[in-house]
């Protein structure tokens, strides 16, 4: 399908493009959704920043519970795509314009980060009248070594900033605690993210026992795990659902809310190789676009997977059964999508299709740098239900 795509995008000079196979995205979402149905399983909040992209987020949107946004931008973005969905507004920094406009845009929860922002919070809260419901965001101190990002640093509260913030809340009751959120680290396993969780509802429970909250919520935030060298070995999401519900004790809430494990595999970046050459005793690909537009294997230092679709028509110079690096359109070394890569062949107009693309890929990348042109979009199976 993306074969066939990429081959007509490129007849029709529409390279570089991202491809998003959203019949895929359903099939892997409904696979989400399904670990998850059962009683005690976490209930799943898709986080926009992974991948915004409105047709993405309609796709998704059957299949997850709500949405969690990260920014007065992203709240008002997917309000605008979903009117209706359940949304979740967490971040550092929030200024008093995005915490007015939650209120306005009826956000279910928001995750607040500091005892400063809770103050503001309930200042506002009070002057417009309005009730709102938090989750703290607490920062764990425990033992991050191996995972991909350590969430450490300025993001929530540690265990002694967050006591803090019973007085406030003691003072304004129209700020309703329901629970505690914490994303502490990405790229962890299923049995990773299940001592995480453990560790979570550990420190959690008593913390909102002492608080008097009856029906607890508690969100073990993002970051199931997604690797790049080894795109079918997926995230064990039935495992997971099993072992999270056994943590889950009766009147809670569990909440999840990954973002690069739910679009990461749905995303393709289509581009085409423009020039073959070797410099060095080392063999180099130039391909059209580059990393301004797919900022992600220079964000995780990788080789970025793809495939090779030969063109039958190439004039130009070709290498084969050697490494080859990807490299694109920048004027910098460290345009780079991948590095070494063993291929059998790649000549000049020979298309290459780089894989796992749907997540933190065109919407972190700047875009701007040297003013080449941006790529299209395109969507396959963009209306099936
Ligand atoms: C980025 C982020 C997520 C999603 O993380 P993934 O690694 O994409 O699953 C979830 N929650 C918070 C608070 C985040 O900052």
């Amino acid at each position: 399908m993306v074969a066939e795509q990429a081959v007509s995008l490129a007849a029709s000079g529409q390279l570089p493009a991202y491809v998003y196979d959203l019949g895929a995205l359903r099939t892997h979402a409904a696979h989400i959704q399904k670990a998850l149905d059962f009683p005690g399983a976490p209930e799943i909040f898709y986080a926009a920043k992974a991948n915004p992209d409105a047709p993405i987020l309609q796709a998704l949107a059957p299949y997850v519970a709500g949405i969690e946004v990260a920014s007065g931008g992203e709240l008002k973005h997917v309000r605008n795509v979903l009117p209706d969905a359940r949304l979740a507004f967490g971040g550092p920094g929030k200024t008093d314009r995005e915490l007015e406009l939650a209120l306005d845009l009826g956000v279910e929860r928001i995750h607040v980060e500091s005892p400063y922002e809770l103050t503001r919070l309930a200042g506002l809260a009070r002057r417009t009248g309005l009730e709102v419901d938090v989750l703290l965001r607490v920062n764990l101190a425990g033992d991050r070594s191996g995972v991909a990002l350590a969430m450490g640093g300025p993001f929530g509260m540690d265990p002694e900033l967050v006591e803090s913030c019973r007085d406030i809340l003691a003072t304004a009751p129209w700020v309703r605690l329901r629970g505690i959120h914490a994303h502490l680290a990405s790229g962890l396993s299923a049995p990773a993210m299940r001592r995480q969780s453990v560790e979570i509802l550990e420190w959690a429970r008593p913390w909102m026992d002492k608080a008097g909250v009856d029906q607890p919520e508690f969100n073990l935030g993002g970051g199931m795990a997604v690797d790049y060298a080894a795109p079918d070995q997926r995230f064990d999401w039935s495992a997971y659902g099993q072992e999270i519900a056994a943590l889950a004790r009766p009147g809670e809430t569990l909440r999840i809310e990954p973002g690069r494990a739910v679009s990461v595999y749905a995303g393709w970046y289509v581009t085409e190789a423009l020039d073959v050459k070797k410099a060095h005793g080392q063999w180099y690909a130039v391909l059209r676009g580059g990393t301004m537009q797919i900022r992600t294997p220079v964000t995780k230092h990788h080789n970025h997977p793809f495939v090779v679709l030969p063109s039958k028509t190439t004039t130009g110079p070709s290498m084969g059964g050697e490494p080859v690096t990807l490299v694109g359109q920048l004027c910098t070394p460290k345009d780079v999508f991948a590095r070494q890569v063993p291929v059998e062949r790649l000549a000049v107009g020979d298309l290459v299709a780089l894989s796992m693309a749907g997540a933190y890929a065109w919407n972190i990348s700047h875009h701007d740098f040297l003013m080449h042109p941006k790529p299209t979009f395109h969507y396959l199976d963009p209306d099936e239900q």
